[in-house]
């Protein structure tokens, strides 16, 4: 309610603010969570909770009359359609440059990404975050982020023999007749559960095409795992469909906290501001990078350090496809939850993990997505004028992820006689190198903030989302991003509660 007083708010419901929400209310303290985005606990006229990827519908984009699909051409056809605007899943967030992809809900990226949960190599940890010490994260923080999530690797000898992997195994052959490293990749996903789809035992969402918009079984989103921890403690309560605009010292101590009531239009029904002795900015690389550029530019936290904004990076995510013979067909029904990749990181540059195309047809495609070692990292400003906050991206940026991907899939295409697809992302164009998933940065640990995610010059602000993380973890992100969090949260609460 308006007015109150709350010992620690956590803005954001994703990995970081589910790990702070957990960790604090394990410690004793009452913790109310702001998140944006909509519950996603009821479900929809078609029983469902969320829609499917083949037929989205008003639940699938963030406040967008269009859909805006990652692979937005199939056969050289724009696959886009009209959508009545709501309070959707997903946001295609377009800046400058880049369209970044994030989850809007109770939940954040958890209920709309792949769930694929890597644990950056031990070798690559120190280019990753360089303050933070490596037997730590690996003897204590990497393993209890995995337990937490419910990190599991599909069964090899079920791998072998189900069609749905069909697509995973064309790739392992191809990548191994290069002479490329073949891995499996760990998912959050619930293979026991995906087995049982297969077998037509248990109601599909893996094996129905869901993904992106949402999984209604199997994957056990944050909702399932820390945030249904929090909960049970008694001691967190969220508001769904809040947006926190303002954060500002309070004149008794503390901070003000002013925040947006919205409606599913997205429109603001109601303004509230209560007083926290504690906020957690958990928002999401962008969402407290936003945030926090905009507070310190206009006044009400002036006092933010310069490296505030800096440091963002995209992961070097970059997408493409190869068109197979007719004799390798990679499968018509194809799992959504990827589950292994090819490692050419040390060599090239490049992770690439073998993708689903869950088109329920045979595309004789293989699809994937390359995470790479792209050194550019851009800057968020404020924008007066617009009253915005600009990403200083540029499209031509990506050049250096495609020949990263490059190192991989131009020996693939030698070795097979194969070709790159062009009809995926565009009208003759092989790369979708418009977009990330993996936004990261733009408040970078021991830079922004400390070496545990204080915003010093104001004692009780903390961030602890993937802001923290300097544009790049080798691998998919959010296992690091929940490991940091289980770091920094401990300190915290051992120093200063
Ligand atoms: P988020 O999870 O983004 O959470 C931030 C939350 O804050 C959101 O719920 C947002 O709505 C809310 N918020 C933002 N601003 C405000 C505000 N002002 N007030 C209130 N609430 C606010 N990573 C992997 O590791 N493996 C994968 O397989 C994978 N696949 C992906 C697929 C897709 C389609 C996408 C979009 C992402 C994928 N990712 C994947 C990336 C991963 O989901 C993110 O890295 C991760 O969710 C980031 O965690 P976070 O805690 O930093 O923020």
């Amino acid at each position: 309610a308006s007015g109150a007083r709350v010992p620690a708010l956590v803005i954001g419901t994703g990995y970081g603010g589910s790990v702070a929400a957990l960790r604090l209310a394990q410690a004793g303290v009452d913790v109310h969570m702001i998140e944006m985005g909509m519950a996603w606990d009821t479900p929809g006229p078609d029983g469902k909770i969320f829609c499917s990827t083949l037929e989205p519908d008003h639940r699938s984009y963030w406040l967008r009359t269009r859909t805006k699909a990652p692979l937005n051409y199939f056969l050289g056809f724009p696959i886009d359609r009209n959508i009545s605007r709501y309070t959707g899943i997903l946001d295609a967030e377009d800046f400058s440059g880049i369209t970044v992809y994030q989850g809007r809900g109770v939940g954040g990226g958890s209920l709309v990404n792949g769930g694929m949960a890597v644990t950056p190599k031990r070798e690559n940890f120190a280019a990753v975050l360089p303050s933070v010490n490596a037997d730590e994260m690996y003897n204590v923080y990497y393993p209890r982020a995995n337990a937490g999530l419910g990190v599991g690797t599909i069964d090899p000898a079920w791998f072998d023999s189900t069609p749905c992997y069909q697509y995973s195994r064309v790739g392992r052959k191809h990548a191994q007749r290069s002479g490329f490293p073949f891995v499996f990749v760990p998912d959050v996903y619930d293979w026991d559960y995906m087995k049982q789809e297969a077998a037509g035992t248990a109601p599909k969402s893996a094996l129905a095409g869901e993904i992106l918009y949402g999984n209604n079984h199997g994957k056990k989103s944050l909702q399932k795992t820390y945030i249904a921890q929090a909960r049970a403690t008694g001691k967190v309560t969220i508001s769904p469909l809040h947006k926190v605009t303002s954060v500002a010292p309070a004149a008794g101590g503390g901070y003000t906290v002013v925040i947006d009531q919205l409606n599913t239009n997205g429109d603001t029904a109601a303004t509230k501001t209560v007083i926290a002795d504690r906020v957690f900015f958990a928002a999401g690389s962008v969402g407290t990078s936003k945030l926090l550029v905009k507070l310190k530019a206009t006044g009400a936290l002036p006092h933010l350090n310069d490296e505030v904004g800096k440091g963002w990076g995209d992961n070097g995510n970059v997408m493409c496809g190869r068109a197979n013979h007719l004799w390798d067909p990679t499968g018509k029904l194809q799992s959504t939850i990827p589950c292994s990749g090819i490692d050419n990181w040390a060599a090239g540059g490049a992770f690439a993990e073998v993708a689903p195309l869950p088109t329920g047809i045979e595309t004789y495609a293989s699809f994937y997505l390359s995470i790479t070692k792209n050194p550019h990292r851009a800057q968020f400003s404020w924008n007066a004028a617009t009253g915005q906050v600009d990403l200083n991206w540029q499209t031509a940026w990506k050049q250096p992820s495609i020949d990263m991907a490059k190192s991989i899939f131009d020996k693939i295409n030698a070795k097979e006689g194969t070709i790159y697809r062009t009809d995926l992302f565009g009208v003759y164009k092989i790369w979708g190198d418009h977009l990330t998933y993996h936004p990261l940065g733009g408040a970078v640990l021991n830079k922004a903030t400390d070496n545990y995610g204080r915003l010093t010059a104001y004692p009780g602000l903390y961030v602890i989302d993937g802001s923290l993380i300097p544009g790049n973890t080798s691998v998919n992100p959010f296992v690091t991003i929940t490991a940091l969090a289980e770091r920094n949260i401990e300190k915290i609460i051992a120093t200063d509660l």
